[in-house]
């Protein structure tokens, strides 16, 4: 490997990296749940497209198996007391900091990302499973609400786990996105069986190494490998409830499906996602803040933000300097924390990076940093791309690009960023940049997303696990993180008990009743502490 002077970037010679490479752990394939008589896919190192495992594609067999093992499993999970299973992922999230290095490797070979971009999945997780080990406790813990009759009526909610939780993975954030929805389902009680995506099987797999590690029963948590078309249609079926993270389209499918079964799902989808920079934002945070969310983990992230609206006055002045900021983050393909961008993850991805901007480009878009792939780092990796003079109707304004390419735009007032930026039909996350934060939540209140983050791009959010993040409009359905993210693994039970008959036949004529009635219930209404 050689470093190019001119770019900083670190070249491959050869070919990366039969000696920079780490090698893939050990004895991963074995923990899949297979019949054994599957077929093979390739899994690829996205940093040279060489071919890097052979992993199990499963079907509808290897599918039944695992649901089944699950199902077996779930029920002597569930009996545990509730503070034995938060000390399993307890030991969970001590074992993955111990781990990290190792796990860091995998993420890196299989996605092609940036170290210290694979470095967030381990930060996520973590702090998710401590969130929810402390209070999967006390939020199972039964409760008294009020019965239909002051001291006559006792009503108690119980939250018992749905059973089978089937999780179905994107590749982006494939640890992240596997083990903190895995995390709730299990601490309520649940089994899980997880398809990851195609690319990303062996770090689903390290997940389900770790977690065995930690004193995870057999059988609680299964991976099924395999194409989204095989895996995912019987599993969805047998579960009883769906985790989905994907794109919108394959999210379609998933929610027709799953209502067919009647199973309830959850939904984690695309994004468009949006940044108002106002006049009176402090443009150097602004700029640091508005290139990692647009570029970090090289735009493949659902909550990066893909479109910035800029006060007219201030607008010419930040495309200058956030520009330079872009063509600042050099590429590289190294397995070490040197990288700032790292590759896109397949051929395909880079494809539909590269059609989105030529298109914008041969429509009058006009390129002030990036705006081309660099296969002299590696096959799959792009610049880092601003666009400007870019219309609304361009693919690059209103489909989701999942790339490091952002369209930067001029607007005259906070009224127009804020129609401008409502004017999709995503609705995942977006941004404010003001230094009134009053104002700035203002006019986020008025924004059309899941989550807005104010002088943050989406990690000021998304960190916040105590607070629900997932979708509005075409983004999804459902909520992860906070108690929204945990309940929605449980079915609630209320068990009422009647002390004494009020439900019979009134003591005095019906119609008498009914008067008499509407007297009370007016009463009613009016007394604090029993309304
Ligand atoms: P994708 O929809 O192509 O695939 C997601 C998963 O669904 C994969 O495991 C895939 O194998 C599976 N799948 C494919 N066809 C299926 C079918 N017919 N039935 C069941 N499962 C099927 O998405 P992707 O390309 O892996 O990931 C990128 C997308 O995910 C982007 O749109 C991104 O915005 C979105 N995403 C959303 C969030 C969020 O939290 N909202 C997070 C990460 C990624």
């Amino acid at each position: 490997m050689t470093v190019d002077e001119s770019s900083g970037s670190i070249r491959r010679t050869g070919g990366q990296n039969a000696t920079d490479r780490p090698a893939l752990p050990a004895g991963l394939v074995d923990l899949a749940t297979t019949t054994g008589e599957e077929g093979s896919m390739s899994v690829e190192e996205p940093y040279t497209g060489d071919e890097l495992a052979e992993v199990p594609s499963c079907g509808e067999a290897a599918v039944e198996l695992a649901v089944e093992r699950a199902r077996d499993a779930q029920e002597a999970w569930a009996e545990r007391p509730a503070d034995e299973r938060a000390a399993v992922l307890e030991r969970f999230h001590d074992r993955l900091l111990d781990r990290q290095d190792e796990l860091l490797d995998v993420v890196q070979l299989e996605t092609g990302k940036a170290r210290r971009h694979a470095y967030d999945e381990v930060m996520s997780v973590a702090t998710t499973a401590r969130h929810y080990a402390v209070r999967a406790p006390g939020y199972l813990e039964s409760e008294r609400r009020r019965g239909a009759f002051p001291l006559l009526t006792r009503a108690d909610v119980h939250h018992e786990p749905k059973g089978v939780v089937g999780l179905i993975a994107p590749w982006n954030y494939p640890f992240e996105l596997v083990v903190s929805d895995a995390v709730p389902a299990l601490l309520a009680g649940n089994a899980v069986v997880c398809k990851p995506a195609e690319q990303t099987t062996h770090v689903a797999l390290y997940a389900k190494r770790l977690l065995r590690e930690a004193g995870l029963p057999a059988g609680v948590f299964q991976v099924v490998p395999g194409e989204g078309s095989e895996v995912g249609p019987p599993l969805i079926e047998r579960v009883d409830h769906v985790g989905f993270t994907g794109s919108t389209a394959v999210g379609r499918e998933v929610a027709a499906q799953a209502g067919g079964h009647l199973t309830s799902c959850s939904l984690e989808l695309g994004g468009k996602n949006p940044a108002v920079v106002r006049a009176d934002a402090d443009l150097d945070r602004t700029v640091r803040g508005l290139v990692r969310g647009c570029f970090d983990n090289a735009g493949q992230t659902c909550i990066a933000i893909e479109r910035i609206y800029v006060h007219e006055s201030i607008y010419e002045e930040f495309v200058r300097r956030f520009a330079a900021a872009a063509r600042d983050r050099r590429p590289a393909a190294t397995y070490d924390f040197g990288s700032e961008l790292g590759s896109l993850v397949s051929a395909e991805q880079l494809e539909q990076v590269e059609s989105h901007v030529e298109d914008a480009r041969a429509d009058g878009a006009t390129i002030r940093a990036g705006g081309r792939a660099r296969p002299d780092v590696g096959p799959y990796f792009y610049e880092p791309t601003v666009l400007t003079d870019v219309e609304e109707e361009m693919d690059v304004c209103c489909e989701e690009t999942f790339g490091p390419v952002v369209s930067v735009h001029p607007v005259a007032d906070d009224e127009e960023a804020v129609a401008r930026a409502n004017d999709s039909e995503y609705g995942l996350n977006a941004s404010v940049w003001t230094e009134d934060e009053e104002r700035g939540r203002e006019l986020a209140r008025r924004i059309e997303a899941g989550t807005v983050n104010v002088n943050e791009s989406y990690i000021a959010a998304y960190a916040s696990v105590d607070a629900p993040m997932g979708g509005m409009k075409d983004s999804g359905i459902g909520r992860r993180h906070g108690e929204e993210g945990f309940f929605k693994y449980t079915e609630s039970k209320t068990v009422a008990t009647q002390r004494v008959d009020a439900f019979s036949e009134p003591p005095i004529p019906f119609g008498a009743f009914t008067r008499v009635m509407a007297g009370v219930l007016k009463v009613w209404r009016r007394i604090p502490g029993l309304r």
